[in-house]
């Protein structure tokens, strides 16, 4: 089994940190139960960080000549000026972060359809929707890093694409942190694979990199990774490069395979290709071959492994409390 550092990853505080809702609770989040024992959480709540405690009155967007104000409607306050003071400083001192995960419904930190108002008072919301003033501001500093909602981590897709992004990147700090040119090989190749899944030019374009053709310092050669690395993965593995990548590791073993076996695994990639079954089952096909075969270069691909494997199996909430009962 691979051992997994912990991502650093920011949560909004209310997602089962701090009762700092609205109203005064706080909301269950069963992906962050899930995922606390493998990551580092730094969790903030900005509206009780600028003063306004818990329970406390709504806050509405509203639109004033084209810009977004913060107001509290029942006391009239316009919070804007401090909200955004808070914002700056806050960013400032986050420093490095892996990902993500941001309250919805909120107009401080939803990441998208926050209802933008026109007035201050029962005045009706415009058409535009948009994200909340905390979350626009991470979305522009944090671009293209995982940021997700708690609602869209509900979606099983999301969610292995959210952890293998985290764990990715905070595996590449680890690297760029020993300043290693062989740990970055090292990275390179263990992960071609995966990278594979966002697109084969990725890893070629990441391969160049790592050459190091022209001779560059280590440091420079590990930032101009990350600067593409990045924006490479941030829209999420492309189902055709995936197939692609599964299709190519299937390669090493179908020598040794029987024809049912290989019917059978053309048939579930077909199945995955369309839509029809989860990446993960073509993945546990292909991981039990790399055992039983043990093939030294496959083996060390975290394609097989992206995440712990807890996760994995823990996919499902239901399964998680059960193993959590079995455990106490
Ligand atoms: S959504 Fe953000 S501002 Fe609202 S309670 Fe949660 S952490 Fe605080």
């Amino acid at each position: 089994m691979t051992e997994f550092l912990k991502p650093k990853v920011y949560a909004s505080k209310c997602l089962g940190f701090c009762a700092c809702w609205w109203n005064g609770t706080t909301i269950f989040s069963d992906f962050i139960e899930m995922i606390k024992p493998f990551v580092k959480f730094v969790t903030h709540c900005p509206e009780v960080e600028i003063g306004l405690g818990s329970p406390r009155k709504f806050i509405r967007i509203v639109m004033e000549n084209g810009v977004k104000r913060f107001v509290q409607p029942a006391t009239d306050r316009d919070l804007t000026d401090i909200m955004k003071e808070y914002i700056t400083t806050t960013i400032e001192s986050l420093g490095v972060i892996d990902g993500f995960i941001l309250r919805e419904n909120s107009p401080s930190c939803s990441i998208e359809r926050v209802k933008y108002y026109h007035g201050r008072d029962r005045a009706s919301s415009i058409a535009d929707t948009g994200p909340g003033l905390f979350a626009e501001a991470i979305l522009n500093e944090y671009h293209n890093y995982p940021i997700e909602s708690d609602g869209r981590l509900r979606n099983r897709k999301i969610r292995e694409e959210f952890l293998t992004q985290i764990f990715l990147l905070s595996s590449l700090r680890h690297v760029m942190r020993s300043q290693h040119i062989k740990s970055l090989i090292d990275f390179h190749s263990e992960n071609k694979y995966l990278i594979m899944t966002y697109g084969q030019k990725y890893v070629n374009k990441l391969g160049r990199i790592v050459s190091n053709a022209e001779r560059k310092q280590v440091e420079e050669i590990m930032l101009e990774y990350w600067d593409t690395l990045l924006p490479a993965i941030a829209d999420g593995r492309k189902r055709s490069s995936t197939t692609n990548v599964f299709s190519k590791i299937f390669g090493y073993f179908s020598d040794s395979l029987t024809r049912e076996e290989k019917k059978y695994f053309l048939h579930r990639l077909e199945e995955y290709r369309t839509g029809r079954v989860p990446l993960s089952l073509v993945r546990e096909l292909l991981r039990l071959w790399m055992l039983r075969f043990d093939d030294e270069y496959i083996r060390r691909q975290s394609i097989f492994e992206p995440y712990p494997q807890e996760l994995e199996e823990l996919a499902d909430f239901g399964e998680y409390k059960k193993e959590q009962t079995k455990r106490d």
